[in-house]
């Protein structure tokens, strides 16, 4: 069982491909030796190592590795011509973690391994400088003291103990820079380190070399297990097993004076995507320091020199003298780096990410990765290569993000800006982009300021012109399917819901949050992508959709085999949706279409009569009003199927609750207001969600369901005679037992007859059902006889196969993520292994008694990359999603075909 392998001299016992046991990092170390670049000799232990540890201990683990790690430093001593240990040419050496996927910042570093009293007088002899070799030195007392011995501070409040006497010494001096320090000063400051790690731990500072690389190796190795690298792996569904790997290299020293430098590097613009090698370098430096920012780097291209100096205000002259660039300070060095960056490029075939030293004037890689970048590089860098000839059309496909595309198609926060914002507060990310405006605490005052942000604690159908007008939406209350979330995201507007921690007081019109608070008029900022609520004013970009991006579409066209379409009752979200692609409408939430104005009214005029025969005269009010709206839906998709879903949710959702809209109803109406009162009040449900809503209203008021398909019909009778044809497909929300949908069915088909007899004209058309109640998704073999066609309404079917409540879930859910009671919200991400086991079993058996049953999705995880995924290979014909998540639904069901 081999658990070290080496690298240096242009050999190494590892490979690039060797990811899952040597880490990101040790596999491109080995690859990078392989391919003749620069990288000083070292040896990985391996990611396997990491779980023996965590299950054995240190002891044994070092029992066990003992004797390969003599042999590997062995061969870095032969390589680099010094030995570890030894006081006359003493080998240092780093101690870096590596996992298999890079958790930046997650882990920790020990650099200047190997140092004590007596090789700190060799490095100093050999260097011919005093000063670097105790400025080392005491790097590394430091960086043991907090790394391995524990002393760094949990919190960022406490202060680090190295840091204070750090402070201390400088001060005594009337100094402010470390590098104002002289050799006394390091040795000083050697002394009162190595005195506060004995005074904190209770031993001295480890002097054997060999003690000190067995307790980096465990602390990388602990690392893995702290609750930073925890959290981080819960957020990115790392799995615990994995492993760190342990990296161990001969130092080289960036630090050892002006000839020297240590840099980050991109071969590409990793914002933009351009073409152009760029990079930050500092001279005379360690690899931290460049992190730290305590000093500015310089950019490592004149070009880039030229343009930073220009942003920052730097005349030529102190450019040119104080902050040259590399290209200009170390004109080799710079040579040899554009080179090997042009050979990792055109080896990894991806943008790379660099990290390099150059020790007095020569060049030494210590890291190559794919950079992480910008949706916007995302696409470009991949067109780009695919232009080049060095990747292909399926690899430019795979290597997106999906979600990443949000950020190409949403207004989005001016960088510059957004570093000096100040958080108030955070909320769920309900509706991506970013929206800066003045407050509004009520939906009828959207229009006050000629930019507004309605801020309520949660929004009601009533609001739904005010939210239009509105450039974001805050809500204190409701989850990512709140009635606030959903139709923000319907209308691609920016939205952050369930912000708790916001106090709304819609009568006194204030918003307190953050230590402050807020009045109407008063500026704030939302990223509905993250959930942060901003102080004050921040600019804001629009989305460019350019060519590349057009372009990257089209190729997963090519690879897509099921269909998109859009959640829409619009007809301008449908003609946004079918911009951005969508193929027909998979979800048409008719009572959206009740939520304003006169519709309103005629509305609750049916919900609050006595009796049928009021109800239908209501109904007859309505009708010409809907026939309409779904004339306008349809005509957006002409030629494409549109699915349009009949009344669903419980009726008190439309009545009025405010005193004053109760009496201006009264009024309409010509009865009292407590007879109104009374009617709302007897319309009240214990529990809405599971009550007197879904196919259970059609069947209760038969009456709705026949004015509703009536409206359908007709308006596609008359796009026909338009020459227009269309497809609908008439949906039954909410079905658990078959013979709820055989009466709905009914009345459609009736309706369906006589419509066609009156007109003397037919059209296509389907009767088909949500799948939104498990015990539909267990019968779904008998509902298929009657249904032509499922769709999968995962809201409701998450919420009532785990019993959260989709409104309520906000209060809890937060508390079992962070605990890992649960690995995702699964009202955002589809739970395959339960959930979907419905959906698995409802498409089984509806395709047994109806073969030719047609399948999609309509619940929010059909615009979600992985429950995307999950439907394609679930044999689904189509995902339907709101308009602004269709292009990232086509990528995702393009790569899952792939
Ligand atoms: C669903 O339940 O998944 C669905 C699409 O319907 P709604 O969200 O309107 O209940
Ligand atoms: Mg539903």
């Amino acid at each position: 069982n081999k658990r070290v392998y080496t690298f240096g001299n242009g050999k190494a016992e590892g490979r690039s491909d060797m990811k899952n046991l040597l880490g990101g990092k040790g596999a491109n170390l080995a690859e990078m030796n392989l391919i003749g670049v620069p990288v000083p000799a070292g040896f990985t232990i391996t990611t396997d190592t990491c779980t023996e540890y965590n299950e054995m201990g240190r002891e044994k683990m070092v029992g066990l590795l003992r004797s390969e790690v003599k042999e590997a430093m062995k061969k870095v001593e032969a390589t680099m011509n010094m030995e570890f240990g030894s006081k006359d040419n003493p080998l240092l050496v780093s101690v870096r973690s590596g996992a298999r996927v890079s958790m930046p910042g997650m882990m920790d570093t020990v650099l200047n391994l190997g140092m004590n009293d007596e090789s700190v007088l060799a490095i100093a002899k050999k260097a011919g400088n005093d000063r670097f070799a105790w400025d080392s030195y005491r790097r590394f007392v430091q960086m043991y003291g907090d790394v391995v011995l524990g002393m760094k501070p949990e919190s960022k409040e406490d202060i680090d103990p190295f840091e204070q006497i750090m402070d201390e010494v400088k001060e005594a001096k009337g100094v402010e820079n470390d590098t104002d320090l002289d050799v006394d000063d390091l040795k000083d400051l050697v002394v009162k380190f190595k005195a506060a790690v004995k005074k904190v731990t209770g031993h001295d500072f480890p002097v054997d070399p060999w003690e000190q690389l067995w307790g980096a190796v465990a602390a990388v190795f602990d690392s893995w297990m702290n609750p930073r690298a925890i959290y981080y792996r819960q957020i990115n569904q790392i799995p615990a097993e994995w492993g760190t790997a342990v990296n161990v290299q001969a130092m080289v020293f960036g630090n050892m004076g002006d000839n020297s430098g240590t840099g980050v590097a991109f071969t590409r613009d990793a914002a933009t995507g351009e073409n152009i090698f760029n990079g930050e370098y500092l001279i005379n430096a360690q690899g931290e320091d460049v992190v730290a920012g305590v000093r500015t780097p310089q950019q490592i291209t004149k070009e880039g020199s030229l343009r930073w100096a220009k942003l920052a205000k730097v005349s030529e002259e102190d450019r040119a003298t104080k902050f040259p660039s590399l290209e200009e300070a170390m004109p080799l060095a710079y040579a040899e780096l554009f080179d090997v960056q042009e050979k990792l490029e055109n080896y990894f075939k991806d943008m790379q990410d660099l990290e390099f030293t150059i020790q007095d004037g020569k060049l030494w890689m210590l890291q190559t990765r794919n950079g992480k970048r910008t949706a916007a590089a995302m696409v470009k860098i991949a067109m780009d290569m695919l232009r080049e000839g060095m990747i292909d059309e399926k690899t430019a496909v795979l290597r997106q993000e999906p979600n990443k595309l949000d950020e190409l198609l949403h207004p989005v926060f001016d960088m510059d800006a957004m570093v000096k914002a100040n958080v108030l507060a955070t909320g769920l990310p309900a509706s991506p982009g970013a929206a800066t405006g003045q407050l509004v605490f009520h939906a009828d005052e959207a229009g006050k300021f000629p930019v507004t942000i309605l801020a309520r604690i949660e929004t009601s159908p009533e609001d739904l012109e005010g939210m239009d007008i509105a450039r974001g939406i805050l809500t204190a209350r409701g989850g990512m399917t709140s009635h606030a979330a959903v139709v923000a995201r319907g209308m691609g507007k920016c939205c952050v819901s369930g912000a708790g921690e916001c106090k709304i007081d819609a009568k006194a019109r204030t918003l307190a949050a953050g230590g402050m608070t807020f009045k109407e008029g008063d500026w704030i900022s939302l990223n509905g992508s993250t959930g942060d609520i901003y102080e004050g004013k921040i600019a804001t970009k629009d989305p460019e959709l350019s060519g590349d991006f057009g372009e990257i579409m089209e190729l997963a066209d090519k690879f897509r085999k099921i269909d998109v379409r859009t959640n829409a009752e619009t007809e301008r979200d449908a003609k946004v949706a079918r911009e951005f692609g969508a193929q027909g409408i998979g979800l048409c939430r008719t009572e959206h279409m009740f939520f304003e104005g006169e519709r309103l009214v005629r509305m609750r005029e049916m919900i609050l009569s006595d009796d049928e025969a009021g109800r239908r005269i209501a109904l007859d009010k309505l009708l010409p009003i809907q026939r309409q709206d779904f004339k306008d839906v349809l005509n957006t998709m002409i030629g494409f199927p549109v699915t349009i879903r009949l009344l669903d949710p419980p009726l008190h959702e439309f009545v009025p609750h405010e005193k004053e809209n109760q009496e201006s109803m009264a009024k309409e109406m010509g009865v009292s207001v407590d007879v109104i009162k009374k009617k709302v009040e007897d319309l009240h449900e214990f529990n809405p969600m599971l009550g007197h809503r879904g196919c259970r209203l059609g069947n209760t008021y038969p009456e709705i369901t026949e004015m509703q398909a009536r409206a359908i019909l007709e308006a596609a009778l008359e796009l026909k005679a338009e020459g227009k044809p269309t497809f609908p497909e008439i949906m039954i929300p909410l079905v658990g037992t078959v013979k709820e949908l055989k009466m709905q069915e009914k009345i459609v088909r009736d309706i369906a007859d006589q419509v066609f007899k009156e007109k003397g004209d037919k059209v296509d058309y389907m009767v088909g059902t949500m799948i939104e109640i498990p015990r539909a998704a267990l019968t779904a073999d008998e509902i298929a006889e009657v249904a032509q066609f499922f769709s999968f309404g995962t809201n409701d079917l998450t919420q009532m196969t785990f019993g959260y409540s989709r409104d309520d879930a906000g209060k809890f859910l937060p508390v079992y993520l962070k605990q890992g009671i649960l690995k995702n919200d699964p009202f955002q991400v589809l739970d395959q292994e339960g959930v979907g086991q419905l959906v698995h079993t409802g498409i089984e058996r509806g395709r047994k008694t109806n073969p030719i049953l047609k399948v999609g999705i309509c619940g929010e995880h059909g615009g979600e990359p992985s429950s995307v995924e999950f439907c394609v290979k679930a044999g689904m014909n189509y995902v339907s999603c709101s308009p602004f998540r269709v292009p990232i639904a086509r990528l995702a069901a393009a790569q899952a075909s792939l």
